[in-house]
């Protein structure tokens, strides 16, 4: 009776136990194209569906710019990409990670903001203050290629998940997992940083997720027909712009610009040849 319970313990040990996600089997997949493993127990639905939210609160709540011109180059570069995404996806015969994405895409008038972030869903904001940086479109597309990645890889759910299994961030298990963003409308005042900040979007992803995204960033970018060695060029602008400064915000939210341009001068070569632009059909 005993043996047989402990057999049974560790066949369901075996059964469930897969990575680091005890009871969850579903909730373990792998990241697309890098394959690393991922911890995923909140349902992207309800992530997605929360950030829609928050994001209608940015566009309230925000001073957006009226450069109508500069917004349609950064429609213009997210569209591009959004199609090489899936059409990378489909043809290579997997599941489209953006199948459920509803793109779209604000410019915040804020020139002290050097920043641009991608929130789950495909919900985008470029501030002002970057187009200094990213000077041009190939610019551009490095940077908003990073940002999708981080959510065409589902790190906010990753990181979302992370935080209810380590038992920390309650307020930002709160918002994934249910009312916060309903409870905050209902009062006045919204603090839209504080929010985006506990949300996971304005806040540093891990080195491994920032690695991540700065490679499937220069794939996307290379599909929708960008030159990826601009993305190099950008790190050199943010160095030089913040020389002898505190690192910026969008800078301090990533790994050291060395390092990233090291990696990034390894990776260009291998993604220009491997995934070269994708022709549309038709
Ligand atoms: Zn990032």
């Amino acid at each position: 009776m005993k043996s047989n319970n402990n057999i049974n313990r560790r066949e369901f040990l075996g059964y469930f136990g897969c990575c680091a996600c005890g009871l969850m089997i579903p909730s373990c997949t792998n990241a697309p194209i890098t394959d690393r493993r991922q911890l995923k127990l909140i349902p992207e639905s309800t992530l997605n569906r929360q950030a829609a939210q928050l994001y209608e609160r940015v566009k309230a709540k925000t001073k957006l710019s009226d450069d109508k011109k500069q917004l349609e180059e950064i429609k213009e570069i997210g569209s591009k990409i959004e199609e090489s995404v899936s059409s990378y996806f489909d043809s290579a015969g997997k599941k489209d990670p953006t199948y459920n994405f509803q793109w779209e895409y604000i410019l915040v008038d804020n020139d002290k903001i050097k920043n641009a972030w991608c929130m789950p869903g495909g919900k985008i904001a470029v501030y002002t203050g970057i187009l200094d940086i990213t000077k041009n479109k190939d610019g551009l597309a490095a940077v908003m290629g990073h940002e999708i990645a981080h959510a065409v890889a589902k790190h906010s759910v990753e990181r979302a998940s992370r935080a209810l299994i380590l038992n920390v961030g309650t307020a930002a298990v709160d918002i994934f997992t249910g009312g916060a963003i309903s409870n905050t409308q209902r009062t006045t005042g919204v603090d839209v940083a504080g929010m985006l900040r506990t949300f996971g979007i304005d806040n540093p992803f891990g080195r491994k997720q920032e690695s991540e995204a700065d490679y499937l960033g220069l794939i996307f970018s290379s599909l929708a027909g960008y030159d990826i060695r601009e993305s190099v060029k950008i790190w050199e602008r943010m160095k030089e712009s913040y020389k002898g400064q505190e690192p910026p915000e969008w800078m301090s939210t990533h790994p050291s610009s060395d390092r990233r341009i090291l990696s990034l001068k390894k990776w260009i070569p291998e993604i220009i040849i491997k995934y070269p632009p994708i022709k549309k059909i038709g």
